[in-house]
């Protein structure tokens, strides 16, 4: 077993990976800008670190949990970076969601200067972060996709091999794309059947056991009342925000531009996701783009062609 993980990033996300960790008997010296997320790992019972080479001293395996594109490249290429830092050999995990262009230079960069990089994004959420349950979409050679399961295993169910690094960001961006689309559809498709007036409980059940269902509406049912642990119970607290599915929806048209592939229904899903993000909503749970999507049809504000 690795001795000592290093992670940077201790969000939403990182703070409960970091939780398993330690579950499983990893130290875990543990890195964020935020005085209150060191300190939350702290409790938890990683040890907190100073700076990123503080973060990475002693591990073999450095895991980052951020944001976006431009925060793994600050960690990792900065002077004082990640790169910079880790000891020879040390593998490099990022399970951020960020572009292919990012995940790639990055990877390059670390394997020009001796050490092993993957790309590991997940899918499943805060919820499944705090069990161990997340699945991992894993960029990299065979050797650092196998090096790095051990640990991998510890905070997910399913390690899922998508090819050579940068492919685990490309497919983890495709997978989104559909989340976000996804997402909306289990609101209208709920909010249309409140405003008919049928019993709620029953229409949700009887399509999760239908055609309709999708994993938005059977696992993140975007209306309170529903279905157990999710954050339309909890005042849509984050969860996933609606920021951070604006920003995989830009990642997805970014991508669909580079290649010329058509996708309106993703272009029409960002301009409502941007729409309650800029009303003030961007640190609110993405699911609650139900409380949008329930508005009149005639109040219908958005303009599709709105980025
Ligand atoms: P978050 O904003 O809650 O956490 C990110 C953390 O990174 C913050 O604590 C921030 O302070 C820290 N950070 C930013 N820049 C830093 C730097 N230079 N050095 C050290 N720390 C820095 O985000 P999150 O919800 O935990 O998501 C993290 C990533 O996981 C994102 O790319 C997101 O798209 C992806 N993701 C999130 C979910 C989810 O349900 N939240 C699900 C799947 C994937």
């Amino acid at each position: 077993m690795t001795d000592i993980v290093g992670f940077i990033g201790l969000g939403n996300m990182g703070l409960p990976m970091v939780g398993q960790l330690l579950k499983a008997g990893y130290t875990v010296r543990a890195f964020d800008l935020s005085e209150k997320s060191l300190k939350q790992a702290g409790e938890l019972g990683a040890a907190p670190a100073n700076s990123i080479a503080d973060a990475a001293a002693g591990a073999s395996i450095v895991i980052t949990m951020l944001p976006a594109g431009q925060h793994v490249s600050t960690v990792y290429l900065a002077e004082d970076g990640l790169i910079a830092s880790a000891a020879p050999g040390t593998l490099l995990i990022d399970s951020s969601t960020i572009d292919v262009d990012t995940s790639r230079a990055v990877g390059g960069a670390s394997v020009e200067a001796g050490l092993e990089m993957i790309d590991a994004p997940v899918t499943g959420g805060v919820m499944a972060a705090r069990v161990g349950k997340l699945n991992f979409i894993v960029g990299g050679t065979q050797e650092a996709f196998d090096r790095a399961k051990p640990v991998l295993e510890v905070m997910g169910q399913k390690l899922l091999y998508a090819g050579a690094q940068g492919s685990g960001i490309g497919v983890k961006i495709c997978n989104n794309m559909s989340l976000g689309i996804s997402m909306i559809a289990a609101a209208e498709t709920l909010m249309m059947a409140k405003r008919l007036g049928l019993d709620l409980a029953r229409t949700y059940e009887i399509i999760t056991n239908a055609s309709g269902q999708n994993w938005a509406l059977s696992n993140y049912c975007p209306l309170p009342g529903l279905l157990d642990g999710v954050p339309s119970n909890d005042g849509y607290k984050p969860g996933f925000s609606a920021e951070m599915m604006r920003k995989d929806m830009r990642l997805s048209q970014d991508v669909a531009l580079s290649v010329n592939a058509c996708t309106p229904l993703a272009a029409h899903a960002l301009a409502i996701f941007s729409h309650f993000c800029d009303s003030g909503d961007n640190q609110t749970d993405y699911s609650g783009i139900s409380k949008l999507i329930g508005g009149d049809a005639w109040d219908y504000p958005f303009d599709p062609g709105k980025k």
